[in-house]
């Protein structure tokens, strides 16, 4: 068994359960892509089981705290089994779900999603991508399916130094799924679709939103970055009485479209707009249109702390124009899912765009991704959608 020691003064991280190692923390050795290294503190103590991963920055990834562990298949078996438990224990109301969620699974690197009776795999990591067939296995097996499609058609892979792939793992069947969320039915496209074909992370918010358009009766609705409307659904649903969905993205919206019709509501209700969000909502400014509710679920402005400054001022720019476009006791849910700006900073930068649209606003409730994409304490990245519900 190869091992890569630390340079001393770099085991805390490890030691309080974090499992990445930074190229800069070695002190020596080495090993192939995914190979499962023992990784030591500066003086030879196991520190944990791991994977290297020679092209990439993150150098190596832990599987196992545990020295008596081994790394083979009935490991990946039991974490698969482990995470697959843990979500049977939340009651999703929805038969799509997140059932592994990466490091937070203590799977690092690895996203599986399900869709019905089809799962959906991203390996993101060296490691996970030298256990592919294990971990199918070890997946399907556990969930009792025939399919998993792999979707690692992701940025991350180059900087892991793997290819793009895209297709059927194991089985095959259609691509374009239906599923169930709180009661709507919405497609999925798993081959084109983003990231695995839905934002399964927003399904509380989705229905958190519905919540408070109910409540407080809001009439008039904007979706900003619907995608394929999922939040247009829940405001109709929850009674609104015209909702528009802006995004730049054309099949997306065209799913949108499909999706209120799908779904019963009358076409006439809904509105969908192939726009720049931020031109839209000046647009609106400009010809005196509000809103009583408005969703900002704006993509990945910032994907490390290094683009904070950066995203901060668009995220700022984009809710300082929908603040400015609610009437008076509007509702606005605004999102950031950039992992390099944290919750904290993200209520500030809010916060800054209200003083600059002149008004206040309470925050009635915080969100976050649903629990099926958990963030753990010892994984803190794993919390990179936040989101506020104000009442202006
Ligand atoms: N709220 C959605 C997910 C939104 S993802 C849901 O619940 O499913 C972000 C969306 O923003 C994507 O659909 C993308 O096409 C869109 N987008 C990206 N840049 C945009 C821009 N400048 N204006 C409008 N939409 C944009």
């Amino acid at each position: 068994m190869k091992a890569i020691r630390l340079r001393a003064g770099k085991e805390r991280s490890l030691q309080r359960r974090h499992p990445w190692v930074f190229e800069g923390s070695i002190a020596k050795g080495r090993a192939d892509a995914g190979e499962t290294v023992r990784i030591e503190a500066h003086d030879g103590a196991f520190l944990a089981w791991g994977a290297y991963s020679p092209a990439s920055a993150i150098r190596a990834r832990a599987w196992s705290f545990d020295e008596a562990e081994r790394i083979d298949a009935a490991f990946f078996e039991r974490r698969v089994r482990q995470a697959l438990q843990f979500r049977e224990r939340l009651g999703i109301d929805s038969d799509a779900r997140r059932l592994v969620h990466g490091e937070a699974d203590g799977l690092p690197g690895l996203v599986v999603d399900r869709y019905g009776d089809t799962l959906v795999a991203q390996f993101g990591f060296a490691g996970v991508e030298r256990w592919k067939a294990a971990i199918a296995d070890a997946l399907l097996g556990a969930a009792g399916l025939p399919r998993l499609y792999e979707r690692s058609d992701i940025g991350v892979r180059r900087l892991e130094g793997l290819p793009e792939q895209r297709g059927w793992l194991r089985g095959d069947g259609p691509t374009q799924l239906e599923i169930r969320e709180h009661g709507w039915t919405l497609q999925v496209d798993i081959a084109h679709g983003h990231k695995t074909g839905a934002y399964l992370d927003q399904r509380t918010g989705r229905q958190r939103f519905a919540h408070w358009v109910q409540r407080l009766g809001c009439a008039e609705v904007l979706n900003a970055f619907s995608y394929t409307g999922g939040f247009t659904l829940a405001a109709l649903a929850a009674g609104a009485r015209q909702v528009t969905s802006v995004d730049s993205s054309a099949p997306a919206l065209e799913l949108a479209r499909a999706h209120v019709a799908r779904n019963g509501f009358d076409p006439h209700r809904h509105e969908a707009v192939d726009a720049d969000a931020n031109g839209f909502l000046r647009q609106c400014l400009d010809q005196g249109r509000r809103f009583d509710a408005i969703v900002l679920d704006p993509p990945k402005f910032a994907a490390t702390a290094a683009q904070a400054e950066r995203a901060a001022r668009a995220y700022k720019d984009i809710n300082r124009l929908a603040l400015r476009a609610l009437r008076p006791g509007g509702l606005l849910f605004t999102f950031s899912c950039s992992g390099g700006i944290g919750a904290e900073l993200f209520q500030k930068i809010v916060a800054g765009a209200a003083v600059d649209a002149g008004v206040d606003g309470a925050i009635v409730e915080r969100l976050g991704a649903a629990p099926d994409h958990p963030a753990t304490l010892f994984f803190p990245e794993g919390e990179y959608l936040k989101g506020l519900a104000l009442l202006v």
